[in-house]
């Protein structure tokens, strides 16, 4: 498994945009909701470049210890542990910080001299500063969600990375990854994919989040492995989207009269 290429649809000129990012190692920011292909993509990215990923999902409680190091006990002695993000800039490997927002805004200062012309690490429980590998890049993904309870990202922050949008592939583009990740027929390929755009443009149902490519794929699966069709659409589309039973309901009669 571990050699073999992710497989990832191209949707836009993001490959190549990214490959002239890394020959200048600039920091790059994948936007768009979840299930978009952003971790794919970098994945993707990684194996093309033969370089090594290595990847933080950020949540609230993410520190730029975490991501650093820290001593530790071993024994009688103290050591000191570099953290993932510190491993990254001394091996020249990629490093992908999934939902940076989420993380603690010392993981956002901790990185400041990293994503400028510096590309240095100043560790000060050791006093000391890291110049990064002339392989290391920095990657970050970001959702910007307007509804509550997504945090934002500074405008000072941002300006840090170049930055590409990832969105729903379209229709076409969109089956074909259901077929090639999943293997099912093109047409329950087609037949998945209308019934997430038909949910994506019902926005009076007021959804946090709307069908991702992601559900797509696990309603897939699940109908290649032999799952009945409705259920499937039930358990991956429609009951991830929603706890409101009329939506629920709604949405089920929906989808029963296109699969
Ligand atoms: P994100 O990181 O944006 O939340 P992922 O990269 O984890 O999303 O994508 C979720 C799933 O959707 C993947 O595991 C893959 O099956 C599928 N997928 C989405 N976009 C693509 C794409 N462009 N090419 C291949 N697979 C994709």
């Amino acid at each position: 498994m571990k050699n073999q290429i992710p497989y990832y649809q191209q949707i836009g000129k993001e490959v190549e945009v990214f490959e002239h990012a890394y020959k200048n190692k600039i920091p790059f920011l994948l936007k768009g909701p979840t299930g978009t292909g952003k971790s794919r993509f970098i994945e993707f990215m990684a194996h093309q470049l033969a370089k090594k990923l290595i990847t933080i999902s950020c949540h609230e409680e993410t520190s730029s210890t975490d991501l650093i190091g820290r001593y530790i006990i071993k024994g009688a002695e103290t050591i000191w542990m570099d953290g993932p993000l510190t491993i990254a800039i001394k091996n020249g490997s990629i490093i992908y910080l999934d939902e940076i927002a989420e993380a603690r805004p010392d993981v956002i200062v901790a990185i400041h001299s990293l994503t400028d012309h510096r590309r240095e690490l100043f560790i000060d429980k050791l006093g000391e500063t890291v110049k990064a590998h002339q392989d290391f890049m920095l990657v970050a993904s970001f959702n910007p969600g307007y509804q509550k309870g997504f945090k934002e990202l500074k405008p000072s922050t941002r300006q840090r990375f170049i930055a590409t949008s990832f969105a729903y592939p379209n229709e076409k583009i969109e089956a074909e990854i259901l077929v090639n990740e999943t293997g099912i027929e093109a047409s329950i390929a087609k037949k998945l994919v209308n019934i997430a755009t038909k949910i994506r443009n019902l926005t009076e149902l007021g959804l946090a989040e709307t069908v991702s490519t992601r559900l797509l794929v696990d309603a897939a699966k699940l109908i290649h492995s032999g799952l009945p069709k409705r259920l499937a659409v039930e358990v991956a589309i429609v009951e991830p989207l929603t706890d409101d039973l009329d939506v629920i309901e709604a949405l089920k009669d929906l989808c029963n009269l296109m699969i």
